[in-house]
């Protein structure tokens, strides 16, 4: 039988839930700190003392991971779960598995160049893999244990926090996503409007983000962005090259406004509009409304 570890500091674990279910197994959450984790058949809690940064958990985190050969050990992708991850599997000497899928008994599905193939893997060990967290899972609080205290020397002695607004587009249900095709940063106004009236999230491609820093880093789609499975996905003025389409082939619905009809986005279009955005978008918007 092939047990799952989830790993978590922040509560958005639905993924790992999901996955874990599918392996088969009992589902155990090992928590650093407060967060209520449901939907799990176990929880062990490894409690936090005032001050102490969820990182220098990593010892009782280690020892509360009680994997035998062939289960799967779980961490969303957020820093210090990923801290929490690697040093598990230091400690443990357990390999690592990057872009994991799927899971079963001794194999693994392996997502490599962002989508595009599919490595099977085998192992004997238990195995470590970091994914998207996804939501907060739902379900009963299971009963809950502590686990040791068993720290690393580390206290946080100042916090410096920066007003930024977070994106979980992983997460989000729909996205409204903004390509080259904006002549200007001030044009993204559009493009906001419409995510309003469709109470979606704002993405981009990369050189919205990088190059010309129109939007932040974590709101661009891609093999080296985001990886997003929305119900809808608006593709406004992006051409579709494969390093974009890895990130956003799992969507389900797919609209694309693009004035070149031989785009390549277009190929993975439900719905195709060819025109010009600046004409299309705020007729759109206007009618939806
Ligand atoms: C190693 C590597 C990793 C990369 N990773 C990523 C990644 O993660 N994510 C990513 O997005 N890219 C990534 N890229 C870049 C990627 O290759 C493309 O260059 C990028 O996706 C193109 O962005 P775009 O579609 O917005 O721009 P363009 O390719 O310039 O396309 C703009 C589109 O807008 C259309 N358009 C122009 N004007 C209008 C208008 N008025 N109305 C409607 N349509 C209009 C054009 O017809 C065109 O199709 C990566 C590249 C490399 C080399």
């Amino acid at each position: 039988m092939t047990n799952t570890w989830i790993i978590a500091v922040d509560p958005a674990v639905s993924t790992l839930v999901e996955l874990g279910r599918t392996i088969g197994g009992t589902v155990t959450a090992v928590v650093v700190g407060n967060a209520v984790v449901k939907g799990v058949d176990a929880l062990v809690r490894i409690p936090l003392a005032e001050g102490t940064p969820a990182e220098a958990a990593s010892p009782a985190v280690a020892a509360a991971v009680a994997a035998e050969p062939g289960d799967v050990v779980l961490a969303g992708n957020k820093p210090a779960e990923r801290v929490l991850a690697g040093a598990v599997a230091a400690l443990k000497k357990l390999p690592v598995l990057y872009g994991l899928k799927k899971a079963g008994a001794g194999t693994a599905e392996l997502s490599r160049f962002g989508g595009i193939a599919v490595e099977t893997c085998a192992f004997e060990s238990a195995v470590v893999a970091v994914i998207d967290g996804g939501v907060e899972p739902e379900g009963e609080a299971p009963n809950e244990l502590t686990g040791p205290a068993q720290f690393q020397a580390a206290t946080v002695t100042s916090v410096d926090k920066r007003e930024v607004a977070q994106v979980n587009l992983t997460a989000a249900k729909r996205i409204v996503a903004a390509g080259r095709g904006f002549k200007a940063k001030e044009d993204l106004q559009l493009a906001e409007d419409l995510a309003a009236t469709l109470e979606a999230e704002v993405a981009c491609s990369r050189p919205l983000a990088e190059g010309s820093e129109w939007m932040p880093r974590d709101r661009y789609v891609g093999i080296s962005g985001q990886q997003v499975s929305p119900e809808l996905y608006v593709a406004l003025g992006i051409s579709g090259q494969i390093q974009h389409t890895a990130g956003m082939q799992d969507s389900k619905t797919v609209v694309v406004i693009n004035n070149d009809e031989k785009a390549p986005i277009f190929a993975g279009a439900d719905y195709a509009v060819v025109g010009d955005l600046y004409e299309v978008l705020p007729a759109l918007t206007q009618a939806l409304k």
